[in-house]
């Protein structure tokens, strides 16, 4: 059964998502901001979290580790800190993007004792264009590129995005993302007959944009996906961490959260 209240600590609560989503927990009555969670030694430590991302006085500390009274922990910092936090063994969404093999290795050893939701994107519209694509991926078995866009400052490349989407393609067709990715080209680099191609433009503000190409011989598919604000990925780590804060240990996906079937 769902609790009437959620209570959530949020971690990287200075960062750009982490502000994004202590405004949408302090504007929906049915979570409780526990606390906010700030690099240890950062300017923000002790500032009111309401204060700090621009909604005013929310009577909530921003601290070093998470308060005992915070059930769900969301997450969204480094891959190195999200790999770190798992030692709270709270249940958690993880909202980070750009873990390495070793570093999903070892959030899938945590899942063992806590829940755990690992979600590169949370919105609701990639996590359906994801089925989608999958789909078209498979029945028309054209050359496949996707092209990703984010805002100056992000750091992995390509977005843990286009790499969920690269996979449902991959999966659609019965291949191994891995044995089918191209990254970018340069040089003398034809195209191979199962190939996928992943290419990330940065600039400016873009929240984030991505864009599946399907190209046949006599037609051309494109499918896009277009976040306009951060505010959709934050309600999605709300609804994820509602689900989190009452499963089974386990290792989740936003498909379990919004019950999206394979
Ligand atoms: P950001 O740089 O604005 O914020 C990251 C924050 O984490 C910073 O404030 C930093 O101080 C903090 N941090 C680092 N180490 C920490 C530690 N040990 N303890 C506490 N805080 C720590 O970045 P951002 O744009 O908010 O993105 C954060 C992550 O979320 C990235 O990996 C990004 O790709 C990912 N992201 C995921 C989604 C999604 O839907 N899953 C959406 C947007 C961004």
């Amino acid at each position: 059964m769902t609790r009437a209240v959620t209570r959530v600590a949020v971690v990287g609560a200075a960062g750009r998502m982490g502000c994004e989503v202590v405004r949408a927990a302090l504007e929906d009555e049915s979570f409780e901001l526990a606390g906010g969670v700030v690099e240890p030694g950062a300017p923000e430590l002790g500032s009111d979290l309401g204060e700090l991302c621009g909604y005013g006085k929310a009577g909530v500390a921003a601290s070093a580790d998470p308060p005992e009274g915070a059930e769900t922990l969301i997450e969204f910092t480094t891959p190195e800190a999200s790999v770190e936090h798992l030692s709270y063994r709270r249940p958690v969404v993880i909202g980070t993007t750009g873990l390495s093999e070793a570093q999903l290795a070892e959030v899938e050893e945590a899942a063992k004792g806590v829940p755990i939701v690992l979600a590169p994107n949370m919105s609701v519209g990639v996590n359906l264009l994801r089925e989608v694509v999958r789909e078209l991926s498979g029945r028309l078995g054209y050359d496949v590129e996707i092209v990703e866009s984010h805002h100056r400052n992000k750091v992995d490349a390509p977005s843990g995005t286009a790499l969920l989407l690269a996979r449902a393609a991959a999966e659609g067709r019965g291949s191994e993302l891995d044995e089918v990715a191209v990254y970018g080209r340069e040089g003398r680099s034809p195209r191979q007959e199962d190939e996928i191609g992943i290419h990330a433009l940065r600039g400016g503000a873009v929240v984030g944009e991505h864009r599946v190409i399907f190209y046949g011989q006599g037609e051309e598919v494109e499918v896009i996906h277009r976040a306009l604000s951060r505010r959709t990925f934050a309600a999605g780590a709300l609804r994820a961490a509602r689900f989190v804060a009452t499963a089974e240990p386990g290792l989740y996906s936003m498909r379990d959260v919004l019950g999206v079937s394979r």
